[in-house]
């Protein structure tokens, strides 16, 4: 069986080393994530085409994800790298602090906003919660804090504070440029760093498209803000990404698995796709294998319906980026032999709005009930693979399409496999041997079996699926013999 859940996985210094890349796309890796909180545009697009470039060598698709930086706001930076603050002690954020001159006493802080959005009483939680600040006073300069939690802090950690409600705009200048370069790149998805709201969204796919780009944007959702105005964020997104560490730190951890829940089941039955990200495999950073209760957290996201789990420090910076794809390779594959995950009673009961749309709910229920052993979509944008893929099964979809770009659009959706074809004939009964001979190349299916396959009157024309046909693989017309 062939894995269903994607594997993201994020790019970095760990993964530059071309035997560790190509160990990474042995151990089934879909998409790469570019950080562009970290590195140079250069370093990106070198990542990016050294990754295409090897998965072209393997005969697969890999999609590129860039991830903008966002206004993450962060402390500035200490004399010495690091300090260690007691439990109990005065820590000061300041504006007028040194940028590099950061002490046991305080560190300086450029977002000059931060002044204006706390208060007395209020919880700053630095390092995704590890150091746990109460504010004590706040002036036009410093915000004057009591350490609740301390240990180590180091240079540039994000300051969160608990409840939400820090004041940034989404879109910062620095991604702004970086949106022009991830459009040059090409890249398949842009994802959107602490969105609040839909406009958010509308805004950065204006300024991709803007510079040229037609990649699918990306909702991270991790701000108490975003969780408030769900729906409308899906709703203006191709995909959203559960980003559980800011997202953590804002609504509490306790508060992560029921909203992952949520999040998952409402982007599926809004036709959109979900990746569930952070800490999944993290003591593989340094470790090389996984956690049980990681093991659990992968395959409760894959029982969850995500279409995609994601690494990020695990391949970027840690000892072990191939064992950690793999790790979550076998740990998805078993999990979804389970059968919640095969069947479906998704949109039993409501209305199909477009044409494509019935057809492959149709597809999908006749495949499950028929027996099918493969579904095969010609496709051009790649909308009939991805209403397929909202309903839970266990036969595999084949996106079969001429367009590179439609390829790696779908190496994020679950249960759906990119296929080069083009269209040698306009003969239906002739695209339709070709098709599954393409299958039956690839070990996919073989005589006897049953395949489903959808496609347009007018192959070749966007959103004009409007025919499904059902074949017994070696009992199909041979047409011009
Ligand atoms: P980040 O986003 O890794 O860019 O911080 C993911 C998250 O916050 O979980
Ligand atoms: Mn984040």
């Amino acid at each position: 069986m062939q894995r269903r859940t994607k594997i993201v996985a994020t790019l970095g210094p760990a993964t530059d080393d071309p035997k560790v890349l190509d160990q990474m796309i042995e151990a089934g890796l879909d998409v790469v994530r570019l950080n562009f909180s970290h590195g140079s545009a250069e370093e990106h697009r070198m990542r990016a085409e050294n990754a295409s470039n090897h998965a072209r060598a393997y005969g697969r698709h890999i999609g590129v994800l860039a991830d903008l930086q966002g206004p993450k706001i962060r402390i500035e930076r200490f004399k010495n790298t690091h300090v260690t603050l007691e439990e109990g002690a005065q820590f000061t954020l300041s504006t007028e602090w040194d940028s590099e001159g950061g002490t046991e006493e305080g560190v300086g802080i450029s977002y000059r906003e931060l002044v204006n959005d706390v208060k007395r009483g209020d919880t700053l939680l630095l390092d995704d919660g590890r150091i746990v600040l109460w504010v004590d006073q706040v002036t036009a300069s410093e915000i004057k804090c009591r350490v609740v939690v301390g240990g180590d802090l180091s240079n540039n950690k994000g300051i969160n504070r608990q409840g939400g409600g820090l004041s940034a705009r989404a879109l910062t200048n620095k991604d702004r440029a970086d949106i022009k370069t991830a459009a040059g790149m090409q890249v398949d998805y842009l994802a959107v760093s602490f969105p609040r709201s839909a406009a958010d969204i509308h805004e950065a796919r204006q300024l991709l498209r803007d510079a040229g780009g037609q990649g699918g944007i990306v909702a991270k959702i991790e701000r108490a803000e975003a969780v408030a105005a769900i729906e409308e964020i899906i709703e203006a997104s191709d995909a959203v990404m559960i980003a559980r560490g800011d997202l953590g730190v804002e609504i509490g951890d306790a508060g992560l698995p029921p909203v992952q829940k949520h999040i998952i089941r409402l982007a599926r039955t809004m036709n959109r796709v979900v990746i569930t990200a952070t800490q999944m495999m993290e003591s593989m950073i340094e470790n090389q294998i996984p956690t049980r209760a990681e093991v659990f957290d992968v395959a409760n996201a894959v029982l969850d319906g995500t279409d995609a789990v994601m690494l990020s420090a695990e391949t970027a910076s840690g000892k072990y980026p191939a064992k950690a794809v793999a790790a979550m390779d076998r740990v998805c594959r078993e999990a979804e032999k389970q059968l919640a995950v095969r069947i479906s009673d998704h949109r039993i009961n409501t209305e199909f709005k477009y044409i494509d749309e019935a057809i492959a709910m149709a597809s999908m229920y006749t495949a499950n009930h028929l027996g099918a052993k493969a579904i095969i979509a010609l496709t051009e944008s790649g909308s009939t693979p991805l209403w397929m893929s909202r309903i839970s099964s266990g036969i595999p979809i084949y996106a079969l399409t001429k367009h590179a770009a439609t390829r790696r659009k779908v190496t994020l959706y679950r249960g759906v496999y990119p296929v080069s074809f083009d269209l040698l004939s306009t003969n239906h009964a002739e695209v339709n041997k070709e098709a599954v001979d393409e299958l039956v190349r690839r070990g996919a299916v073989r005589t006897g079996d049953l395949v489903i396959i959808t496609k347009g009157d007018l192959m070749g024309v966007h959103g004009g699926t409007n025919a499904m046909k059902i074949v017994r693989v070696g009992d199909m017309v041979e047409v011009g013999a």
